[in-house]
Formats: C-alpha cells, sequence, structure tokens
C-alpha cells in the first residue's frame, strides 16, 4: 500500500474483536495501530467472561464442600474470604492485560493507552491530542451496560464494579433476567448473600429453551433466590443506615446493601464521531455493517458488541479474524453465524444450540421432541434432590438435530463436543449409533427417549 496513510488499520478498541483483527492483519503485513481507553484485552480478560468464570468456580466450592462429607470427608472449619479471592482473580486478569499487550506488540502493533475519536474520513484524534490517519478505521468498541433511568439508579452497580467489591453484599438486588443477572445471581447466594432477581417481565434468560428455564428457576427458588417479576424500579434512595431502600411497581419496597443492573448491553458508539463521516448507525447505536463487517463507508469497519449482532467472545474473534482475513489477506470471509452454542455459567449452568422447542415448532411444523430428566450420580449420593434436564429437538421430516439444550453440571463443557454434531448436521440416530461412556452424565445424549 502507498505510505499516504500513518498507517494501514487503525484500530479503535483492544477487546476481543480489536485484537484478534490487529494481530492477524499485521501478520498479514500491514502497519496498524490500536487505541485502547481503559485496559487491553477488553471486557471478556478483563471484567466479563473470565474473571466471571473465576467467581463461579469459588462459589461451587460452597456446594463441593458440603457435599464432600457425604463422600466420607471430614472437614474443619471452612470459612470463606472474599478479598482472597477477589484479589487473585485481580492478579489473574493482570496477568492476562500483560499476555495480551505483550501479543500486540509482538506482531508490532503500535499501543495508543487513550481513547481515540473519528475527525475526518481517514483522521482519528487520540485523547492526548496527537491526531493520526490510516488508510482503513476498525471500529471495535464493544459493548457498555445499560443502566435504566430512574431516581437513584447512580446508587446502584453494574458488572463492571462488581468484581471490585470490598466485600459479598449481605442483601443483593439484581435487576434483570438475562444471563449476567442469573449468573451473579447463582455467584452471591453461594457466597451466602441473600439475592433477589428483580425483572421487568415474567421470563428469565428469554433465549434459553422454555423447560430449562422453568428448571433453572426451580433450581434457583429451592436455593433461596427470590425472584420478582413484572416490576419496574421506581427509584432507590439510601437510608440513614446505609442500606438502600428500593421502590418498584407491585411490590413492597425491599431494603437491600447492593443494587445490580444487569439490564442489557448497549453498542459503545457515543461520541467516537462516527456520524461525522456518515457511518450508518442502528436505532440502539450498533454500527450497521454488511457481511463482511463493512459499514456504509468502505474504508470503515466495525466489529464485535458495538455492531450489535452476536454478543459473545467467540464470535467477536471471529468476526475480527475474517476482517482481517479479508481487507489485509486478500481472502474475503465471513463468518458463519448458524449454530453457535452458548451458556450461562448459572448454578447450575445451562448451555444450548440451535433452535428452541418453540422455535422449532414455529418455523419447522413438525419436530420430534426427545428428553432426559434425572439426578447426576453426584448429587444422589451427596443427597441433593436437583435434576439434570437434556432436551433434543429433530426435525419432523428429517430427524435431523435442530436443537440441543442441557442443564446442569458441567453442561456447557458437554455442550462444546455436541454442538460439533449438531453444527455437522447429524441426526438422532446418529448419536443412538454411538456407543455411551458410561458412567457419565454426558452418555444421556445417546440415550434420550
Ligand atoms: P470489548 O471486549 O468490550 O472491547 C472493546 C474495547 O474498546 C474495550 O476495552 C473498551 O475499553 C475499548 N473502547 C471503547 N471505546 C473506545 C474508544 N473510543 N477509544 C479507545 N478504546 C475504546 N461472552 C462470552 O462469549 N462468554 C461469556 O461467558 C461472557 N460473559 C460475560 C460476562 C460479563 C459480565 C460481560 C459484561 C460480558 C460477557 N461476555 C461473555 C460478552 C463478551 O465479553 C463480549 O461479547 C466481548 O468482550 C465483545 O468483544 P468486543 O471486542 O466486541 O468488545
Amino acid at each position: 500500500m502507498p505510505a499516504d496513510y500513518d498507517y494501514d488499520l487503525f484500530t479503535i478498541g483492544a477487546g476481543s474483536g480489536g485484537v484478534r483483527a490487529s494481530r492477524v492483519a499485521a501478520a498479514h503485513g500491514a502497519k496498524v495501530a490500536v487505541a485502547e481507553e481503559y485496559r487491553v484485552g477488553g471486557t471478556c480478560v478483563i471484567r466479563g467472561c473470565v474473571p466471571k468464570k473465576m467467581l463461579v468456580y469459588g462459589a461451587h466450592f460452597a456446594e463441593d464442600l458440603e457435599d464432600a462429607r457425604k463422600f466420607g470427608w471430614t472437614l474443619g472449619e471452612c470459612r470463606f474470604d472474599w478479598k482472597a479471592l477477589r484479589d487473585n482473580v485481580l492478579a489473574d486478569v493482570d496477568r492476562l492485560n500483560g499476555a495480551y499487550t505483550d501479543t500486540l506488540q509482538n506482531h508490532g502493533v503500535e499501543i495508543f493507552h487513550e481513547r481515540a475519536r473519528i475527525t475526518g474520513e481517514h483522521e482519528i484524534t487520540l485523547a492526548g491530542g496527537r491526531t493520526v490517519t490510516a488508510r482503513y478505521i476498525l471500529v471495535a468498541t464493544g459493548a457498555t451496560p445499560h443502566v435504566p433511568e430512574c431516581p437513584g439508579s447512580e446508587l446502584g452497580i453494574t458488572s463492571n464494579e462488581a468484581f471490585h467489591l470490598d466485600d459479598v453484599p449481605r442483601r443483593v438486588l439484581i435487576a434483570g433476567g438475562g444471563y449476567i443477572a442469573n449468573e451473579f445471581a447463582g455467584i452471591f447466594n453461594q457466597f451466602g448473600a441473600h439475592v433477589t432477581i428483580v425483572n421487568r417481565s415474567d421470563l428469565i434468560l428469554r433465549q434459553y429453551d422454555e423447560s430449562l428455564r422453568d428448571r433453572l428457576l426451580k433450581i434457583s427458588v429451592t436455593k433461596g433466590i427470590d425472584f420478582r417479576f413484572h416490576a419496574e424500579f421506581r427509584g432507590i434512595e439510601k437510608t440513614d443506615d446505609g442500606a438502600l431502600r428500593v421502590a418498584m411497581t407491585g411490590y413492597d419496597d425491599i431494603e437491600v446493601d447492593c443494587v445490580l443492573f444487569a439490564t442489557g448491553r448497549v453498542p459503545n458508539t457515543g461520541g467516537l464521531g462516527l456520524e461525522s463521516i456518515g457511518v450508518e448507525l442502528g436505532d440502539k447505536g450498533e454500527v450497521k455493517v454488511d457481511r463482511f463487517s463493512r459499514t456504509n463507508r468502505d474504508h470503515v469497519y466495525a466489529v464485535g458488541d458495538c455492531t450489535d449482532r452476536v454478543q459473545l467472545t467467540p464470535v467477536a474473534i471471529r468476526e475480527g479474524q475474517a476482517f482481517a482475513d479479508t481487507v489485509f489477506g486478500n481472502n474475503p470471509t465471513t463468518v458463519d453465524y448458524d449454530a453457535i452454542p452458548s451458556a450461562v455459567f448459572s448454578h447450575p449452568p445451562m448451555a444450548g444450540v440451535g433452535m428452541t422447542e418453540g422455535e422449532a415448532r414455529n418455523k419447522l411444523g413438525t419436530v420430534k421432541v426427545y428428553q432426559s430428566d434425572f439426578r447426576p450420580m453426584k448429587h444422589v449420593l451427596a443427597g441433593r434432590n436437583e435434576r439434570s434436564l437434556y432436551k433434543m429437538i429433530c426435525d419432523g421430516d428429517n430427524d435431523r438435530i435442530v436443537g440441543l439444550h442441557m442443564i446442569g453440571p458441567e453442561a456447557p463443557e458437554i455442550m462444546q463436543a455436541a454442538a460439533i454434531a449438531v453444527k455437522a448436521g447429524l441426526t438422532k440416530a446418529d448419536f443412538d449409533a454411538t456407543v455411551a461412556l458410561h458412567p457419565t452424565m454426558a452418555e444421556e445424549l445417546v440415550l434420550m427417549r
């Protein structure tokens, strides 16, 4: 490329999508710079998937230690130290932050640790005042927590702050019914907090299969998590003793020590200067792109959560890779969004791939549903009355599996392998032809009725 510009590519945002795109573009020979206003690694590494999963592991010990006695262990006094877990998790986040920074630097990508915005056709201005130019601009600015407007909403926190709390709050109110709400409900509940989930609708986890949602709800209630449905926030105020009193429609006020908003994530595109060069945005502020992640301006691309396609790390990474291969690798590549597996790291976790039963009935007409509702062996011995549910949805015409859904221990681990079979278009007969691996929970996949 002619050297008319300072860089061949300038990426705004060093998260999952931006890091992959920058690194691969540089490996293809491009001169690349990236700006990051917070920490290299982005949401997933710094304040999303990774630290969240570590808290989930930590939380699981509550039940594992309880169950251990039934397996013959005598335990001394067990105490949980939140600060120890928090600090260990944050130390690992620091390590990953360094590893991602090294990866970029080892590929010759220049990093600006400051906010960037677009100030001209090919021009980017950094918070410190420096202006640079680039042939291509990649917007990879992710999403940001949405906090509903209500008096006192500033007294609440979001998942961003949850990783830095000084203590586990004694009483937590979590607003929202999505995966982040249910995951943090499980975490805080296991750490001994009293958790109340408050949701506007009467559903949790809308995108997941109906039967699994019901199962999680029942198990969560059994574990002591309270739910308030059809409740809208009216306001939050601080009481004299430092607690938070929350008023909502349809219910009495509730006093808690922490309000966590997990009420969705919106594309992080405000103040980026996109409109100034005519880049088209959608109603939620998402950057509109074609299947190559190109905006309506030929030299501006966008990947990841800021495009509001599928807000998951592996998807942002694939979009970043496809962008770099297309633009700098001379290999036009698109991302296949069909049959993306996903999980909720609740207690117990759930995972799904493909259509729910409801979606399949609407789309296909005839469907066959198989399921296995069982108590895992480990729970039987532990005296834990918690049942797992696996559900397989098949196209009634050709037996092809169009959806697979599981709730139970290790469901996401099992799902990653099973999703390959679903993606490959296998049938129920193909699963049945595979001999069970006994004794496992996963064997239920080939024994469903
Ligand atoms: P991000 O990773 O958010 O990166 C965007 C980066 O851009 C950020 O670092 C931001 O600071 C930076 N930035 C923004 N604007 C500017 C600017 N103007 N100048 C410079 N820098 C800027 N996904 C999963 O797949 N599995 C999970 O289990 C999972 N759990 C999650 C749990 C939580 C609590 C959260 C919040 C998210 C979770 N996600 C999970 C979602 C996942 O984190 C995102 O889908 C993923 O990080 C999106 O990557 P991205 O590159 O689009 O954006």
